[in-house]
This record gives structure tokens, C-alpha cells and sequence, in this order.
């Protein structure tokens, strides 16, 4: 069985661009069609001589205001029921949400590994401000930037360590 990770998170936190910047060696970047462009859901990363599929769960839903909750939770749904590790994608630059805690409730109570991806730390002095992700008890926030790569390596070792 190969190893699965899920990226869960809100709307905008940068899923998308998380999951195109892990695969963007291996696949092209959206798919086209109808006119829209449509977010790819499943892409393959390999890192240190491992190799694991990766879910953009965002993908599946509709992102709007108003529907936030239940796409989230759809999101979770599928991540608890099918990926060995979890990315719970929160955003530095808004900080911590009542529904990001919410969500941090349901996959501290599922007992999967669950890594916080503290994204849009595009720099050292926006990175330092993921500390306030530890208060949602799934241990140390990785500060990242989907944007231009910055804590991806840490990240990732820290995801194959997780297998
Ligand atoms: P999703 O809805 O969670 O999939 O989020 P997207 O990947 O579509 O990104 C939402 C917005 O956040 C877009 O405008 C991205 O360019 C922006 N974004 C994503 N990652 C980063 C980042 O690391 N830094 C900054 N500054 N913006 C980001
Ligand atoms: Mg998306």
C-alpha cells in the first residue's frame, strides 16, 4: 500500500498551491477544462526515497463563505478516513480561526498524525508569529511559504518520518 497525505484546511489558507509546489516536479500545474480551471486532486511527491500521493481535499468542494463549514468538514471526513497523515493547513498572515480550532478538535480526536502547516511565513518575521498554531495541540507548527518554497524540506521530512 502506497502512503497517503491529505491537505485539509479553509478556503484560500493555500492548499492549492501547496499541492502544486509538492508535485510540480512530476505534473503539470492545473488542468483545463471547460474554460475553468479545475484544481487536480491527486499528485505523487517523492522525497528521500520515499515516494506518497498527496489530496488537495479542497478540490472536491465548492469554496465559498457560506458553505466553509461543511466543505471543511467533507474535507476532514475524507482525510481521517483515508490518508495515513494529515496536513492541516492554517493561515499566518490571518491567523488563528474559530473554525480552524474546530477542526483541530476533530483531528486531535481521530489519532491520526496530523502535521500544522503554517503557510504564507514568507518571511522570517511572519514565520515567527506561527507560535500561536502550538495552542491548537497538534504539536509544532511548520512555517512554510507554498509561494516560494521556503520549510518545504523541513516539512517534508518531517511527513516521510510520519510513514
Ligand atoms: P486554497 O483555497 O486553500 O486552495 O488556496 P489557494 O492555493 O488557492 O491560495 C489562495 C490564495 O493564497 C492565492 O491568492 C495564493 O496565491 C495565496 N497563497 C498561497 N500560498 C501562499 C504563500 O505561501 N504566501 C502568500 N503570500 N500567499 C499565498
Ligand atoms: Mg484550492
Amino acid at each position: 500500500m502506497s502512503n497517503l497525505v491529505a491537505i485539509v484546511g479553509r478556503p484560500n489558507v493555500g492548499k492549492s498551491t501547496l499541492f502544486n509546489r509538492l508535485t510540480q516536479s512530476r505534473q503539470a500545474i492545473v488542468t483545463d477544462e471547460a474554460g475553468t480551471t479545475r484544481d487536480r486532486l491527486y499528485g505523487k511527491v517523492q522525497w528521500n526515497g520515499q515516494e506518497f500521493s498527496l489530496i488537495d481535499t479542497g478540490g472536491w468542494v465548492v469554496n465559498s463563505e457560506d458553505v466553509m463549514e461543511d466543505e471543511i468538514n467533507k474535507q476532514v471526513d475524507i482525510a481521517i478516513k483515508e490518508a495515513n497523515v494529515v496536513l492541516f493547513v492554517v493561515d499566518v498572515m490571518n491567523g488563528l480561526t474559530d473554525l480552524d480550532s474546530s477542526v483541530a478538535d476533530i483531528l486531535r480526536k481521530s489519532g491520526k498524525p496530523v502535521v500544522i502547516v503554517s503557510n504564507k511565513s514568507d518571511n522570517y518575521s511572519i514565520g515567527y508569529q506561527s507560535a500561536e498554531f502550538y495552542s491548537l495541540g497538534l504539536g509544532d507548527p511548520y512555517a512554510i511559504s507554498a509561494i516560494n518554497g521556503s520549510g518545504t524540506g523541513d516539512l517534508l521530512d518531517r511527513v516521510v518520518s510520519l510513514f
